[in-house]
C-alpha cells in the first residue's frame, strides 16, 4: 500500500521513546533525535513488514550502544530515491565483519552477541524485506565509534502533472 514514510517512521520513533519515558529505573537510556525531511514522502510499501525493519535496526542501536546514548535517525530524498538512515555512537562493527552482518544467524564476537540475547536473524529479514521492495540497506560502521544502517527505496516523487489526465 501507499505509506506516509515520514508518519511510518515518527510512529515508530514514538513507541521508542514511549519505552523511556515510562520506565522507571531502565537498564539503559537513549536519546532519539529526528532529523526528517518536512516534505511527505509517500512509498509502495508492506507497514508490517517495513515495521519490523524499523524496529529491528532501532533494537540494535539501542542493544549495541552505551547507556545514554544518542541514536540519529535522519529521513530524505534524492532524486530517484528516499533514504533513511539511523546512526548510534555504539561499539562500531570491524571492518572484517561488515560484509557478513546481513547473513542469517551471523553475529560478530559471539560471546558479546550472546551477552545481549537476539538471534542473528534480524538484518538478514531486513534485507529480504528491503530487498523485496527494490531498494537497498548497507552500513557505514567504524568499530568503538558507531554504525550508521542506511536503507534507499526507490521513489517517485510527486509530480503536479499526475493530478491531471491527458485529456484534461
Ligand atoms: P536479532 O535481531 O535476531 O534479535 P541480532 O540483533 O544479534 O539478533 P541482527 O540484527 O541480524 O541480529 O544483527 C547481526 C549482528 O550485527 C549483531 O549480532 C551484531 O553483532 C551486529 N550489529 C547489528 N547492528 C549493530 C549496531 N548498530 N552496532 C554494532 N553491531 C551491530
Ligand atoms: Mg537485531
Amino acid at each position: 500500500e501507499m505509506v506516509n514514510l515520514n508518519e511510518l517512521f515518527n510512529y515508530v520513533l514514538d513507541r521508542f521513546d514511549m519505552i523511556i519515558e515510562q520506565d522507571d529505573q531502565p537498564k539503559k537510556t537513549y536519546t532519539i533525535k529526528r532529523e526528517f525531511t518536512k516534505r511527505d514522502l509517500w512509498v509502495e510499501i508492506d507497514t508490517d513488514r517495513f515495521t519490523q525493519v524499523l524496529d529491528n535496526l532501532m533494537n540494535n542501536a539501542i542493544k549495541y550502544s552505551p547507556d545514554g546514548g544518542v541514536i540519529t535517525c535522519r529521513l530524505l530524498e534524492t532524486h530517484n530515491n528516499v533514504i533513511l538512515s539511523v546512526a548510534d555512537q555504539g561499539l562500531g562493527i570491524p571492518r572484517a565483519d561488515i560484509p557478513r552482518i546481513f547473513d542469517r544467524f551471523y553475529r560478530v564476537d559471539k560471546a558479546r552477541s550472546r551477552a545481549q540475547g537476539g538471534t542473528g536473524l534480524g538484518l538478514a529479514i531486513s534485507r529480504e524485506v528491503v530487498q523485496m521492495l527494490g531498494g537497498r540497506i548497507w552500513v557505514d560502521s567504524r568499530e568503538g565509534r558507531g554504525s550508521t544502517f542506511y536503507i534507499s527505496l526507490p521513489y517517485k516523487p510527486y509530480e503536479e502533472e499526475d493530478l491531471w489526465d491527458e485529456d484534461n
